[in-house]
């Protein structure tokens, strides 16, 4: 019997809701609003609907267990009872109130809004017992709750929700494909208390567990679980092969008859392709998005009965696929290995891009033409299911369109602008180096701005209150006329000009109050940006954002900060710095288009930045600060490519900050400061200035910039401002004295880690005069 249909499937699907359902669930029972019975309804209300969506779109192999309430690490941690003593589970079903508390501290949340892409903070978490830490999921912006181990870990099968949602399912009629994250990434991405304990040692006891709940889901009809090792496409000793060698000889001998489809994605399994190939399971899923040449290697390799999963439609980006070429791809291969060996499906979890793109009504019908959020993905998906099983011509109409969009996309004149391609292409050596070196401009610095040592500054922004939020929201709104929101603006700039000169900081800030976030407005303000309304993506717990759509070759038509510069040096003698969003940044926070490089991408917004770094030197700025929060978190999977990464990475920079005269003085802000692995690069930036993150880490993390590899001055931050505690002057004179040791005190500043926009004036007031008073004590010591 000839099937319509070759096996297509979507690996995860957003677990938000297309109008952020669960985020409205979440909230309102974690503030009490709601009970536990209405959060569970709607949870499986979710669920429901997403198993019917993928259904009716043609989906065919519709995951279960891909649903979170918070995030699938945390769950995962919970399926094994891998939860740590401070939360009191002694055992037994684990309480709602239990997950969490680790997934945000045993205190409900106080303070969820205003935070950027960037922030992991912890301020949302109560005071009782702290949430777990919470890190990126591989290179997305995706944050898991970090599992912890301790030397006597043990495993117990402490909650049967894979089993539970697979029910759950096949009561409504579909019978899915379970997903559980593989033992041997999980305990990767896990961490023990205990330092000496690897937590691969722990892999014997944890495999019963998993042993336990694949026998189950057999015993309840699943014929396939899909069992994702992402840690499959990073560098992995041979300890770790070996742990994959026996977790998944564990599961084929205790499970003969299961069919595991193994699923690896975020890159190319390259020298783990040998030990991937020969795990004994039934299937394995490669994203052919990220590393479309390891295909004809595979192929080469694989074993005649393995089922291959080819990951082609991308579930890390948004942009419509063309179907025709993927076909020509696709139909040699299921001709060489045979459509009951082959299925298709997105490249990785469609939990990284948003859900419908009907709901966009703020984006113009050929912008629109050129995307696929998750549904038009699942619909990508069977339209090739189809073309494979029955022929292309059963999909015709389909495949002619998204022929067409990708035409128009190719040559609109939207996207290419023949003046910002010759620009970008003549880009010199020149233009990536200041004028003299480090030495000599900080010299002329020196002379013209007169600073004292130990200088005091902050990172940009001030409290985000209530009324800046609700002004922001009128305007937008269009209840506050834009001359009345202006004023609004002006008022509170200039109050937190007085006030910065009133402590007697050395060097001010405008205070940021007219930004939204750190990327959007300057991307709102870039030809080649465009935003969505409901393009929500979690990025952690309920907490979601809407990426910026990088679509086009990018210029700035105008100056984009240089008036609201201008107004705040114009009312004050100290200098002002002006404060730039860096290009890594914006391109590493915003959906990035695939017909051009990364590279070439973030070299033209270096050159549009650079436009507004010589004009706010033209409007007699002498400070700017260019923030690049996220040049760390861009660095690929893989050691051997960090390189080639830096170095654009690092050129981008220079080319934004180097058109300007030595006089100028340019800084940088970083939020992490685990620089150790990368401090060439940083140091080859070449900022006069940069501040970072160190408060936390009481200094250690100052190590990387000791002697002589970082002569440019540093700010490491002295103000954890992650946390509302006002820190006491001693705190913080001895946190400089620990910097001191490590560095010339004529190389040190003084500002708080981060900028400040999610505290609030009552802890930010207190905790800065008694920072410039930590900077006149260290003064008078040295
Ligand atoms: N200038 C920005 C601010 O102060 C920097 C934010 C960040 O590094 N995440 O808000
Ligand atoms: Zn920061």
């Amino acid at each position: 019997m000839s099937r319509s249909s070759l096996s297509v499937s979507t690996l995860g699907t957003p677990r938000i809701g297309p109008r952020r359902e669960l985020k409205s669930a979440l909230e309102s029972y974690w503030s009490g609003q709601s009970g536990a019975d209405d959060l569970i309804a709607s949870a499986a209300a979710l669920r429901a609907a997403n198993w019917a969506r993928q259904h009716a779109l043609g989906v065919t192999t519709i995951p279960s267990n891909d649903f979170s309430l918070y995030d699938h690490v945390l769950d995962t941690s919970v399926m094994v009872g891998a939860i740590p003593a401070a939360y009191g589970w002694t055992g037994g079903p684990v309480p709602l109130d239990t997950y969490f508390a680790m997934a945000r501290g045993s205190q409900g949340a106080a303070n969820v809004e205003a935070h950027d892409a960037s922030c992991t903070c912890k301020s949302h978490q109560g005071a009782g017992v702290p949430a777990q830490e919470m890190t990126k999921w591989f290179d997305t912006n995706y944050h898991y709750m970090v599992p912890e181990f301790t030397a006597g870990q043990r495993f117990t099968l402490a909650s049967t929700k894979p089993l539970d949602e697979y029910l759950e399912a096949k009561a409504l009629g579909f019978d899915t494909r379970p997903v559980l994250l593989g033992p041997v990434s999980y305990l990767k991405l896990g961490k023990s208390q205990d330092a000496s304990l690897d937590p691969l040692l722990l892999l014997p006891s944890l495999l019963p567990v998993y042993v336990e709940m694949l026998r189950r889901l057999a015993a309840n009809g699943a014929e396939w679980v899909q069992i994702d090792e992402p840690c499959l496409v990073l560098d992995l000793d041979e300890k770790t092969r070996q742990a994959l060698r026996v977790a998944y000889g564990m599961f084929a001998y205790a499970l003969p008859k299961l069919k595991l489809m193994l699923a690896t994605y975020f890159g190319a399994l390259g020298d783990n392709l040998d030990t991937a190939i020969e795990l004994p399971v039934a299937g394995l899923h490669l994203d052919l998005v990220r590393a479309p040449e390891q295909l004809d290697a595979v192929l080469d390799k694989a074993p005649r009965g393995l089922v291959l999963s080819l990951g082609v439609i991308d579930g890390r980006n948004i942009w419509r696929a063309n179907l025709a070429t993927l076909l020509d791809r696709l139909e040699p291969v299921v001709a060489r290995r045979g459509s009951d060996h082959i299925q298709i499906a997105a490249s990785c979890s469609l939990l990284h891009v948003p859900i419908d793109l009907e709901l966009e009504t703020g984006l113009d019908d050929e912008l629109k033409n050129w995307l696929a959020f998750a549904v038009q993905k699942m619909d990508e998906l069977a339209t090739l299911g189809r073309a494979l099983a029955g022929g292309r011509q059963s999909v015709t109409q389909k495949i002619v369109a998204s022929v067409l969009a990708a035409s128009t996309r190719a040559t609109s004149p939207r996207v290419h602008d023949a003046a910002v391609a010759d620009r970008t292409k003549a880009v010199t050596v020149e233009q990536t180096r200041r004028i003299s070196p480090f030495a000599t401009r900080s010299e002329v610095q020196r002379k013209i701005l007169n600073l004292p040592a130990f200088p005091t500054t902050t990172i940009g922004s001030f409290p985000q209150t209530v009324d800046v939020r609700k002004a922001r929201a009128a305007h937008a709104k269009g209840t506050l006329a834009p001359v009345a929101y202006e004023a609004f603006l002006r008022r509170e700039t200039e109050a937190a000009i007085r006030w910065q000169e009133e402590i007697g900081l050395d060097v001010l800030v405008h205070g940021e109050f007219e930004r939204n976030d750190m990327v959007q407005y300057f991307g709102e303000q870039l030809a080649g940006f465009a935003f969505t309304k409901s393009g929500w993506v979690q990025s952690y717990g309920s907490r979601y954002v809407r990426p910026p759509i990088l679509f086009g070759d990018v210029s700035r038509p105008k100056p984009m900060t240089v008036d609201w510069w201008a107004y705040a040096q114009s009312i004050t003698t100290k200098p002002m710095k002006g404060m730039l969003t860096g290009p890594v940044t914006i391109l590493n926070w915003s959906f990035v288009r695939d017909d051009v490089s990364r590279s070439v991408a973030c070299r033209q917004i270096a050159l549009a930045i650079r436009d507004e770094v010589q004009d706010l030197e033209k409007a007699g700025a002498q400070m700017i600060q260019i923030d690049e929060a996220a040049l760390r978190e861009g660095l690929p999977l893989r050691r051997g490519e960090w390189g080639h990464y830096l170095d654009w990475a690092v050129e981008s920079f220079r080319l934004c900050a180097s058109g300007v005269a030595d006089r100028t003085q340019v800084h940088t802000h970083m939020c992490y400061s685990e620089f150790n692995d990368i401090i060439d690069a940083i140091a080859a930036m070449d900022a006069d200035v940069i501040s970072i993150e160190t408060s936390r880490s009481k200094m250690e993390l100052l190590d990387a910039f000791v002697s002589d590899s970082y002569p440019n001055d540093i700010g490491p931050g002295v103000y954890d401002i992650h946390s509302p505690r006002v820190p006491a002057v001693a705190e913080m004179t001895e946190l400089l004295d620990r910097a001191s040791e490590r560095l010339q005190a004529g190389q040190i500043w003084v500002n708080p880690d981060c900028g400040l926009k999610t505290r609030k004036w009552e802890e930010v007031r207190p905790a800065l005069v008694n920072m410039v008073a930590a900077a006149h004590q260290l003064r008078s010591r040295f």
